[in-house]
């Protein structure tokens, strides 16, 4: 990890968002740097960008919005790869916030070590893709990892959603409807989140537009559409 990352952490913060935490006022904490290299990336300013703000700059800032926010968004880049997020977490939650995490789920290890404390309140994992599509995809990561992360939040009974990103050259209907089968099949009863890939938004892989039109209705009978 680039060294400047772990004294400075974060890329940015948003100071308010009614959008991204469920039912409460939050901050989001953008972490700088990320472990995979998702073709349809929107951020790819924050996944190559270097840390600005340390921990510290970010505990005075949540001191100051005591009793107008309620919870905090750890996103990115990606927040496990941060070595100190624990003790980070503790001190966020310390000052009685509460603790979403966004995270593509390829770092079980972290995961586990949050839910051991009692540190996250609610996930959104990311299930970007099918073993076979993942390197094309991601540039990397396991579909393996990402089941290890969904057992650890099922087995705590950690409130959390699976989401993934559509984009119709990428993956087809039918990988997007196994994956959610998959999901039913092991008990997941929430909705299974996608996102339909937002065109003309410059990406990471410079696919800012899609060949093919993606079949939503089709899509509608099995998962939750989001735009
Ligand atoms: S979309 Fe992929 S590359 Fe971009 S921040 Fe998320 S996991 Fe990292």
């Amino acid at each position: 990890m680039n060294p400047l990352n772990v004294m400075l952490p974060l890329y940015d913060i948003t100071r308010f968002t009614l959008l991204d935490y469920p039912d409460i006022p939050a901050a989001i904490f953008w972490f700088a740097g990320c472990n995979l290299r998702c073709t349809y990336c929107y951020n790819p300013d924050i996944v190559f960008g270097q840390g600005k703000l340390s921990e510290e700059e970010a505990l005075a800032f949540l001191s100051s919005r005591l009793g107008l926010l309620e919870g905090v968004v750890l996103s990115g880049g990606e927040c496990t790869l941060y070595p100190n997020l624990i003790s980070f977490c503790r001190s966020i939650k310390a000052l009685g916030f509460k603790i979403k995490m966004d995270t593509n789920a390829m770092r079980p290890d972290v995961i586990r070590a949050l839910i051991r404390e009692d540190l996250i309140d609610y996930a959104a994992l990311d299930y970007k893709a099918p073993a076979s599509k993942m390197t094309d995809i991601c540039g990397g990561g396991s579909e393996k990892r990402f089941w290890e992360c969904f057992d650890t939040l099922q087995y705590f009974n950690t409130a959390f959603e699976v989401r993934t990103t559509f984009h119709p050259d990428l993956l087809s209907e039918e990988e997007i409807i196994t994956m959610s089968n998959k999901l039913k099949a092991v008990g997941y009863q929430k909705p299974f989140y996608v996102q339909l890939f937002r065109e003309g938004v410059q990406t990471l892989g410079r696919i800012e537009t899609s060949i093919r039109l993606a079949d939503v209705e089709r899509l509608a009978h099995f998962v939750t559409l989001r735009k």
